[in-house]
C-alpha cells in the first residue's frame, strides 16, 4: 500500500537513527539549573520569585508575558539564587532564574504514580486550561504556546487533530522512545487534544522506519477504545514533520502563504507535545523535563535522557563521558534544522530535543561554485519556493524582491543546500532574506494596526465632544 506524503518537493538524507536502541534514561539532577523566561514563541515569561525564595518541583516560577506566553515552573526544588541574564545555546542573552537544587521535592498537587489515567473530561474548556496552566508549548521545535493554538479564532474550525510522530530529522529518536515507552500517555493526550478541539477526529502520523512503534501505537487505540483515531503510515521523507507538508499529506490541503494551519482546518501537535498535554491534564504535571537524544557516530555513549528543564549542556555532556576527542562541532536539534551550540554553559530549555555530536570531516563544506542552473534545488524545496533565486536577491540585499519571491514562507529545512551540487550555502543566504520580509511585512502589519487605532480613538474623542457635536448640530440645520 502506497505511503502517505506531501505533494512537492522532499529529499532522502540517510536517517542515522543510532540512538533508536537507547531507552529513555533520567538524567541524575544538576546541582544548578538555569531556566530561561523566554523559551517559548511569544512574549518573554514575567519572574514571579525572588532571589532567596525557597521552590519546589512544579512551582510557577514565571508567568506569561503576554496573551502569546507561557508559565514557566520550577524544574527542581531548592533556593533561587540569581535572576539575571545569561547566555542561550547561541549566545544571546536572556533572564534566567538560577536555582540551587536542594533534595527532590515536588508540589502536593502533581500526581506522580504510574497509573494510567484514561477518562477524558466532558469540559473542552478546562482541558484547555489546564494545558495553559501547565506551561505547554510545542515541542517539536517550534515551542508555540498549545493553548492558543488550540484557541482558534473567530470563523475558524477544526476538522482534524493531526499528532506528527514522524520524526523526519536524521538521528533523533526521542520522540520514537516515547512512542514505544510512552504510548499509552500519548494517546491519551491525543484524546484530550481531540476533545478539547471539540470531538474531531485524529490522525497519528508515523513515518514508515518505525515499525515498532506504528504496531504499539495502534494496539494501544485498540486497547483503550478511543473513537475517530487512527495511525497514518507515512513515507520517509525529509521534511515529513513539517506542519504545512503533514497536513497536505494527511489531508490533502495546502495551508496558504503566511496562514495558520487552522486555517485549512487543521491542528498538529507533535508526540512530546501530546505527552506533555497529559500529563498536565491528567496528573497535574506542568513541563518540568524533556527527552533529549544525545547522539553521533562520534559520540562514545548515545542516549536518550530525561532531562529537567534548566540543566546545562556540560553537565549532560559531562554525564555521558565529556565531548569526544574528534567532535568539531555540536547542533542541538537534528543535522537538518538545529542549530550550532555556541555555549556550552547554556542551559536546555522546554524545546531542546537533541544535541549532535559531529566530526571536522561531517560539518567540512565543499568548496563553492557557480551556480549551474540545474534546477535541483527548486525541485527539492517543500515550499514551492525557487532557492537559487532567493539566494541571489538576498545576497544583493533586494528585501522587496524577496518578500516578492516568498523568502518569508521558507520553513529552513535546508532542503535546498543538500541537494545543491555547486555546494552553495542557499539556506544561511535565504535565512537573511527571510528575516527581512518577515521584518517588513510586521512592520507593515503594525502600521495598519496603530492607523486603525488612532482612527478609533479620533472617532470616539470627536463623539465624545460636546463642543463638536453642537457643532455638528449646527452645522446640520
Ligand atoms: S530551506 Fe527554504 S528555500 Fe530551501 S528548500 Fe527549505 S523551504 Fe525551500
Ligand atoms: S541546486 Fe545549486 S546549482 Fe542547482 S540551480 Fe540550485 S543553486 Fe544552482
Amino acid at each position: 500500500m502506497a505511503k502517505a506524503t506531501f505533494s512537492i518537493g522532499g529529499v532522502h538524507p540517510h536517517d542515522s537513527k543510532i540512538s533508536r536502541e537507547c531507552a529513555i534514561e533520567q538524567l541524575p539532577l544538576a546541582p544548578t539549573v538555569y531556566i530561561s523566561v523566554a523559551q517559548h514563541i511569544g512574549a518573554p515569561s514575567v519572574p514571579c520569585v525572588a532571589v532567596g525564595d525557597k521552590v519546589k518541583v512544579g512551582q510557577v516560577i514565571a508567568e506569561p508575558g503576554g496573551f502569546v506566553g507561557a508559565f514557566i515552573h520550577s524544574s527542581v526544588s531548592g533556593t533561587v539564587k540569581s535572576i539575571a541574564p545569561r547566555a542561550d545555546l547561541a549566545g544571546r542573552a536572556s533572564i534566567h532564574i538560577e536555582i540551587a537544587v536542594e533534595g527532590d521535592e515536588w508540589l502536593e498537587s502533581i500526581d506522580r504514580s504510574d497509573t494510567l489515567v484514561t477518562a477524558i473530561p466532558d469540559d473542552a474548556k478546562a482541558i484547555v486550561d489546564k494545558i495553559r496552566l501547565g506551561g505547554v508549548v510545542g515541542l517539536g521545535g517550534a515551542t508555540f504556546p498549545t493553548h492558543v493554538k488550540l484557541s482558534p479564532p473567530p470563523g475558524s474550525k477544526c476538522e482534524r487533530v493531526i499528532i506528527n510522530g514522524c520524526e523526519c530529522e536524521p538521528y533523533l529518536t526521542s520522540d520514537f522512545r516515547t512512542l514505544l515507552e510512552k504510548g499509552e500517555q500519548v494517546v491519551v493526550g491525543a484524546a484530550l487534544l481531540q476533545k478539547a478541539m471539540g470531538g474531531v477526529p485524529c490522525t497519528i502520523a508515523i513515518e514508515e522506519n518505525k515499525p515498532e512503534a506504528i504496531a504499539h501505537i495502534r494496539e494501544v487505540i485498540g486497547k483503550l477504545g478511543y473513537k475517530d483515531m487512527d495511525v497514518m503510515v507515512m513515507k520517509m521523507m525529509y521534511p515529513q514533520g513539517g506542519e504545512k507538508q503533514l497536513i497536505d499529506a494527511v489531508m490533502h490541503r495546502q495551508v496558504g502563504s503566511g496562514a495558520l494551519p487552522i486555517s485549512v482546518g487543521a491542528v498538529v501537535q507533535n508526540v512530546a507535545t501530546a505527552l506533555a498535554v497529559y500529563d498536565a491534564v491528567q496528573k497535574g504535571k506542568p513541563i518540568i523535563d524533556n527527552s533529549v537524544t544525545v547522539t553521533g557516530e562520534c559520540f562514545p555513549k548515545q542516549a536518550n535522557l530525561l532531562v529537567r528543564v534548566g540543566t546545562p549542556l556540560q553537565y549532560i555532556i559531562d554525564y555521558l563521558g565529556g565531548i569526544p576527542a574528534d567532535a568539531a562541532k555540536i547542533i542541538s536539534g537534528g543535522p537538518m534544522m538545529g542549530r550550532a551550540v555556541a555555549n556550552l554553559q547554556a542551559a536546555t530549555v522546554k524545546g531542546t530535543g537533541a544535541l549532535l555530536f559531529l566530526t571536522e570531516k561531517q560539518t567540512r563544506r565543499a568548496p563553492e561554485t557557480n551556480c549551474i542552473r540545474c534546477g535541483c534545488c527548486a525541485d527539492a524545496c517543500p515550499m514551492g519556493l525557487e532557492p537559487f533565486l532567493l539566494n541571489k536577491l538576498s545576497k544583493a540585499a533586494d528585501w522587496e524582491a524577496c518578500e516578492a519571491n516568498a523568502a518569508q514562507d521558507c520553513i529552513e529545512c535546508g532542503c535546498c543546500l543538500y541537494s545543491c551540487p555547486a555546494h552553495i550555502p542557499l539556506l544561511d543566504n535565504i535565512r537573511v532574506g527571510k528575516g527581512f520580509a518577515l521584518n517588513a511585512i510586521r512592520a507593515r502589519a503594525a502600521a495598519a494596526k496603530a492607523a486603525a487605532e488612532a482612527a478609533k480613538a479620533a472617532e470616539a474623542a470627536k463623539a465624545a465632544s460636546p463642543v463638536s457635536s453642537s457643532e455638528a448640530e449646527k452645522s446640520k440645520k
